[in-house]
């Protein structure tokens, strides 16, 4: 290990020295260029000889200090091939072969998460030109509001929100089971009992199981792991899952989380409403499972 440490460092200091060379002849170039702008112009003919061939002897050297460089640079170790990153990157340097794939999965890490923010800034964008053009002229007082991040919430707003989501709608019954994690349980009509799990007001996860299954582990915390033993509660745990990613403006939490809700109450009579493309209540022996984003509107999986 030892003898690799050193061998890298020997590399790396006869590469600084072969720059250093490089940059001393590139300088002197520019020295001898800049000094024999001093020479007249009609100066006899050996003086101009003498000062190309000196220019033409400085070229040569730059070359040569060039190519030496370059035969320097391709004997140091393989990571200056990846950007460096502060402090990080001596973690690369690392010889010990398990520890060797950090380094590039914290790169990795680093170029997801700033893809991440660009997008997230990018759908922000958006949704804020959507919400504005669709709130034009209403409560435009009421929406300057200071904008609070969904999901580092004080658990007493959150009971203040969730309170006021269950007095709005009269076909949910939203129950409060632990507060860390923030778990709810919400009752649509007598259909089914969705486990939401919150962080903040952000939706990290939904399971959908009929209003007689388990609701709660040996232990007494609430189940928000195991599936329904029913396919069609299975299923719109699935579209659920999909359609909590649509509910998501970094900006209005609040708004979201209604308007999610707002969405799924649209199950409330699930086993009596027809299909909006068939016409037909069941198809392969289940209800439309399936929810319209814009008009809540019924179909089948396969209808849609
Ligand atoms: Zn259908």
């Amino acid at each position: 290990m030892v003898e690799v440490h050193e061998k890298n460092s020997i590399a790396f200091s006869l590469a600084i020295e072969a720059i250093q060379k490089l940059r001393g002849s590139v300088t002197n170039v520019f020295d001898h260029l800049k000094d024999g702008k001093k020479t007249p112009a009609h100066g006899n003919d050996t003086k101009k000889r003498a000062f190309l061939s000196d220019l033409q002897a400085g070229l040569m050297l730059v070359t040569i200090e060039y190519e030496h460089f370059e035969k320097q640079a391709a004997l140091l170790p393989k990571w200056t091939e990846v950007p460096p990153l502060g402090n990080t990157s001596l973690l690369s340097l690392d010889p010990i072969t398990d520890r060797m794939s950090f380094y590039r999965e914290a790169l990795d890490a680093y170029k997801w998460s700033d893809k991440m923010r660009d997008h997230c800034n990018l759908s922000t964008m958006l949704l804020s030109q959507i919400k504005r053009s669709s709130n034009f002229g209403h409560h435009a007082s009421k929406r300057k509001k200071p904008s609070i991040g969904s999901h580092a919430i004080a658990p007493d707003n959150v009971d203040s929100i969730i309170l006021s989501i269950d007095q709005y709608f009269a076909d949910l019954t939203v129950h409060r089971k632990q507060t860390s994690p923030y778990v709810l349980q919400v009752t649509v009509s007598r259909t089914f009992k969705a486990i939401i799990v919150l962080r903040g007001l952000l939706i990290e996860r939904v399971v959908v199981r009929a209003t007689h299954e388990k609701e709660t582990r040996e232990d007494g915390s609430p189940d928000c792991w195991t599936p329904s033993k029913y396919l069609v509660f299975q299923k719109i745990t699935d579209h659920v899952t999909s359609t909590m990613l649509h509910y998501h403006y970094p900006n209005s939490p609040e708004m979201a989380l209604k308007q999610f809700m707002n969405w799924l109450r649209s199950y409330n009579k699930l086993f009596s409403t027809p299909c909006k493309r068939c016409g037909k209540y069941l198809q392969d022996n289940l209800p439309p499972t399936h929810r319209d984003l814009r008009k809540l509107e019924a179909y089948h999986e396969t209808c849609r």
